[in-house]
């Protein structure tokens, strides 16, 4: 018998939203969603968003955006919303049950439950801090409809798979695995990067403390710039069979998208995976920043204001290689200057690829830069 997993997913309950149903839809108002938005729909019905059930009502969506609180007041940062243009929102208040579809799929129900609008601005400067449309978050609400529409929804077919999503894992798999594994303490990992030697070595520092590792990338809409998804999961997918402890890493995707919400989203992103049966989560230095836009630490600041969460945060110092130590250090037990540090940055990747030059065997696996190089264009070009 394996051990129960002690972790209870956000607010008690694992929500699924799934259906079987043999009604006729003849004749039934729909609406056409986009694949993010599927993505989304399909992660609610899984319960990745518990305890959502579906798109967030006003009072709901006020007191997220305010207090980074759900109405009963159970911790909740990013409001997951569905908007539409008045005209559509008009018929769904009429239909009150609307089919959803999309890419030419009926695939879910909607049941309409509100209407209400959407103020840009205060959203904007509440969320993001920022109302500067340079900020990719600001910029995606400014192209939103004006109206959003909460009501809970039901799927009834799944995403066709996909090479993207052969690693995708709902909380039910993912929590029935940790039992498998008797783990008590799992440490969730969220990434949208390839991985290099430093990240590798976080990860393994918290494979000498706790039992299990959750190794959880971030599939889909990303900004300019990033790396694209299929480089992100091919890295992982052979840094894992190459380097970690296949009985103490679990490695599956999620398939949601980048907000850049700065530390609202470390909450977001650490209930994801309580959900998914962590008991841990490794926050990073500006997790989910973007530009300036966040203090460095204000992703760990914020971690004070959820003394509730009931996933606790683990925040490593940064580590890099150290040509004194000859060996990954970080500022707590290494004691050399700058000049004796080396770290793969953002912008020292884009210069490595741009020169076709593989970075150093102690900076990225050999594997990876190998990924990384034979890609024509591995970021993310939206211009
Ligand atoms: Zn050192």
């Amino acid at each position: 018998m394996g051990h129960s997993n002690p972790i209870l997913p956000h607010g008690g309950r694992l929500v699924n939203r799934f259906l079987e149903t043999n009604k006729s839809f003849d004749g039934m108002t729909f609406l056409d969603v986009s694949n993010d938005l599927r993505n989304d729909i399909e992660n609610i019905a899984d319960g990745i968003f518990s305890p959502l059930e579906g798109f967030v009502g006003k009072e709901d969506f006020q007191k997220i955006v305010l207090r980074g609180r759900l109405s009963n007041d159970l911790a909740w940062t990013i409001p997951i919303i569905l908007d539409v243009d008045e005209q559509i929102s008009i018929r769904m208040k009429d239909a009150r049950e609307v089919l959803l579809k999309n890419n030419n799929e009926y695939f879910g129900l909607l049941h309409v439950e509100e209407v209400y609008s959407l103020e840009r601005l205060s959203v904007s400067k509440a969320l993001y801090k920022t109302d500067d449309l340079k900020h990719p978050g600001v910029l995606k609400i400014s192209e939103m409809n004006d109206c959003l529409v909460g009501g809970k929804v039901d799927v009834i077919s799944r995403i066709s798979p996909s090479p993207l999503r052969k690693f995708r894992m709902t909380p039910l798999e993912t929590r029935s695995e940790i039992q498998k594994r008797g783990w008590h303490t799992v440490v969730g990992f969220q990434t949208r990067n390839v991985p290099h030697i430093a990240h590798e070595m976080v990860q393994k520092a918290a494979l000498n403390i706790y039992d299990g590792l959750f190794l959880n990338p971030l599939i889909g809409k990303k900004k300019q710039g990033d790396f694209k998804d299929e480089l992100i999961l091919n890295a992982y997918d052979s840094l894992i069979r190459n380097y970690y402890p296949r009985d103490s890493t679990v490695f599956a995707t999620l398939h949601t998208e980048m907000r850049y919400a700065g530390p609202k989203e470390a909450i977001h992103h650490a209930i994801m995976r309580k959900n998914f049966g962590c008991s841990h989560f490794i926050v990073g230095r500006d997790h989910a920043g973007v530009g300036q836009y966040y203090q460095p630490f204000a992703a760990h600041e914020i971690f004070k204001d959820y003394p509730d969460l009931e996933i606790e945060p683990i925040f490593f110092p940064e580590f890099y290689y150290c040509k004194r130590c000859l060996g990954y250090s970080n500022a707590k037990n290494c004691p050399h200057g700058l000049e004796f540090r080396e770290v793969l940055s953002g912008t020292k990747m884009r210069k490595l690829v741009s020169s076709g030059e593989k970075p150093a065997e102690y900076l990225m696996r050999p594997e990876i830069s190998k990924i990384i190089l034979s890609h024509a264009d591995p970021f993310i070009n939206t211009a």
